[in-house]
């Protein structure tokens, strides 16, 4: 069992008595919990509203007009009075009222009385910006990557001397980056401020969302996180033993917890996805309340999960909703996203219609609760589970673990050659490889390269999956491999087999109904996405000059009454994992290199310089790879030997140094051999000093002579060539 952890090393605590639901299939250790606070009176209101002293309704944060409502903050112990800052929309909307009561005595016109309701108030950003006050410091919001794309998700929230950060994710490499594992934050700003981080805080256990914590934790000085079971057990899975013991961390609860972090209150709540405990997290600060999303879907009737929290959405958005930052997955596709239960049945059905045959289905491993419907199904159908794939062997076992997964453990097994010993009837098989990456276990069953199984003619193999855009050709390929081996196939386009873990239109547009936001940052994807969201938001009555799209590293400022995007914005490297090693600029220079071997293969030379006269030393050595043809090797090699000989001649006799020397000749060589042969391959040149004088034979290399490459940057860049 995953125990809670608590660091006892922060300021004076408040003590938050949980009554633990009994309903819940899941474990959670802790009945009472100790969350800490720093108590300064500027969030005293917060540490009030935490112990349930706060009983004056009227109690304000400002002196400006205010709204009050009472309202039960927990569904437990608590009663907190909710004391909102009123803002201006607020104020526009009494106005409103009042206006309207004015305005309906006096005429009776239905066409009249709509028009005058749909009025929205507007206000310029400029208008906006004169109502910050001087000297006013905001609440700053802002990523270091993941509001522009879908990976890599990492969001700042920042006040004076604290905080708080939600997730810390990364994005797998593209082909196109030649061989780099993965991309994550830019976490430079952070590191200059490690000590005012009060935690993480995880909303789900995708790679998108955890995968660069074990990057980040050791750089950050290990700040506490916050986060569930399951995506406790998928953080600590990728890391060393090291930071799996330096690790701080308590597990939360979106159902009973608020976690006050000094100047910010955070309160979880449940959304769904395709993966178990996801979760949001409201964050009430000192400028106003900030929902911060991320991967969510509403399924009313999810097949194992609870529903997400509609209820306490409701309540969150009643108290009022400065700052909506929403994901903007899928935008562009209309209606409600279909319950993850239609898509079990579905399953189900399919896999009573194949009685005798073998069973392969391929999905992504990260889709747990297909994970979990696909083995209880086979189980319901008597057949044995064999994993195959290692995030799908990983994720399996870390459900059985927290106890998603209950059937009989020799029912899952590792796929193996017993396989062959089994009747049809009672073999299912479940791997990745939907999208026919490379490696995956179903390409290496389809190839005949998978050791321990193979596909045959007459198997049924299901593929619950969507296509990943950009890997449509990949897996056209798959398709055609399988039909033509003789297999039964059964996929997305056959029967709904695939729902999304994302919300659709409908889905966003109730998320917005029910959190009504003032302000609304559309996230977590790319422009065009964003956009849609947008206008979603147009659509729902948020006004334009209160929807702001930052770019990453842009900040987001909230003020007492107003938000602003900044001009200010945090320039950001793409960070680089690439086998052991981490990189921010350098990068560039090996994957452009990687790209241009790639194409038109390398091309080295070694210039012997005579160390007192720097004439050349004997002939020039070439060497290539991937470069010209068995038919081509002399004719070219010895044009490009002449040209770099004259140059360098050329060159010395203008005394030029050594390195701007060969640059130059890098820079002509590039040019005559596209002239000659209409490529341009990387074009490596390295020196060696030669004293020719203690020399026997002109051009042979004494032991201690060191050839001298050139970096790189030293060539002058690796920019391609038209
Ligand atoms: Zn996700």
């Amino acid at each position: 069992m995953i125990t809670t952890q608590g660091d006892r090393e922060m300021h004076s605590n408040i003590s938050i008595n949980l009554s633990k639901k009994n309903n819940s299939k899941r474990n959670y250790p802790t009945e009472t919990r100790t969350y800490s606070s720093k108590n300064t009176s500027s969030q005293s209101l917060y540490a009030q509203a935490v112990n349930g002293q706060l009983k004056n309704p009227t109690a304000r944060r400002t002196t400006h007009s205010t709204t009050t409502a009472s309202t039960n903050w927990t569904t437990h112990t608590r009663t907190v009075n909710s004391t909102r800052t009123t803002n201006s929309t607020a104020n526009t909307r009494t106005t409103s009222r009042t206006n309207y009561t004015q305005w309906a005595d006096k005429t009776l016109s239905s066409a009249n009385f709509l028009k005058h309701r749909n009025q929205a108030p507007t206000q310029s950003i400029a208008d906006l910006r004169k109502l910050v006050k001087k000297d006013e410091i905001p609440v700053r919001v802002f990523g270091l990557w993941g509001l522009e794309e879908i990976w890599i998700n990492m969001t700042v929230i920042e006040y004076k001397d604290d905080i708080i950060i939600v997730d810390a994710g990364l994005e797998f490499a593209s082909f196109d980056m030649h061989g780099v594992d993965y991309i994550i934050p830019d976490i430079s700003y952070l590191i200059s401020k490690k000590k005012n981080i009060k935690g993480i805080l995880i909303t789900h256990g995708h790679l998108d969302h955890i995968g660069a914590i074990k990057h980040v934790l050791s750089e950050l000085d290990y700040p506490i996180v916050y986060t569930t079971p399951l995506a406790l057990g998928l953080i600590k899975r990728s890391q060393n033993d090291q930071d799996q013991k330096k690790m701080k961390y308590k597990i939360i609860d979106p159902d009973i917890d608020i976690i006050k972090l000094w100047e910010f209150l955070v309160e979880p709540f449940r959304v769904n996805h395709s993966i178990p405990e996801s979760m949001w997290y409201a964050i009430h600060t000192p400028k106003g309340n900030i929902v911060h999303s991320w991967d969510f879907k509403i399924d009313f009737v999810p097949a194992i999960d609870k529903p997400a929290d509609l209820g306490k959405i409701s309540r969150i958005g009643q108290e009022w909703v400065k700052l909506y930052l929403g994901e903007s997955t899928n935008a562009r596709t209309p209606w409600h996203t279909p319950s993850e239960k239609l898509i079990g049945e579905n399953l189900d059905r399919v896999i009573r219609s194949h009685p005798t045959q073998r069973i392969v289905i391929s999905t992504f491993a990260s889709n747990i609760w297909r994970l979990i419907q696909i083995i209880e199904s086979a189980v319901r159908h008597n057949r044995v589970i064999f994993l195959a794939g290692r995030s799908m062997v990983w994720n399996v076992q870390l459900c059985q673990e927290l106890g998603y997964i209950n059937v009989p453990k020799d029912m899952i097994r590792l796929v193996s050659g017993e396989i062959d010993q089994m009747p049809d009837e009672r073999v299912m098989i479940v791997c990745t490889g939907s999208q026919w990456e490379e490696f995956s276990a179903l390409v290496r069953m389809a190839t005949n390269t998978y050791k321990d199984f193979m596909i045959r003619p007459g198997d049924c193999i299901l593929l619950s999956s969507h296509t990943i855009p950009g890997n449509e050709k990949a897996v056209w390929s798959l398709l055609n491999t399988l039909i033509d081996m003789g297999i039964d196939l059964v996929d997305e386009p056959t029967l709904a087999l695939h729902t999304s873990g994302h919300a659709c239109q409908e889905d966003m547009k109730e998320m917005m109904a029910l959190l009504k936001p003032e302000y609304f940052c559309p996230i977590h994807w790319e422009a065009l996405m964003r956009h849609a969201h947008k206008k979603i938001a147009l659509d729902m009555r948020i006004p334009e000059e209160k929807i702001l799209l930052p770019k990453n590293g842009q900040i987001v400022e909230l003020y007492d009454e107003c938000v602003l995007l900044s001009e200010k914005k945090l320039k950001l490297d793409t960070v680089t994992i690439d086998g052991k090693w981490q990189w921010h600029l350098s990068w560039e220079y090996v994957t452009k290199a990687r790209g241009i071997m790639s194409q038109d293969g390398v091309v080295a030379l070694i210039f012997k310089i005579d160390t007192k006269t720097r004439e050349l030393v004997g002939n020039l050595q070439i060497e290539s790879r991937g470069f010209v043809y068995s038919s081509e090797v002399k004719t070219i090699h010895t044009q490009i030997v002449e040209i770099a000989r004259a140059e360098y001649n050329k060159n010395l006799k203008k005394k030029m140094e050594i390195k701007d020397n060969l640059r130059s000749i890098k820079d002509l060589l590039e040019t005559e051999i596209e002239k000659i042969i209409w490529r341009v391959p990387m074009i490596i040149p390295m020196y060696v000093y030669i004293n020719r004088e203690a020399l026997t034979t002109p051009v042979q290399q004494n032991d201690e002579e060191e050839i001298i490459g050139m970096t790189l940057e030293e060539q002058g860049g690796t920019e391609e060539k038209e």
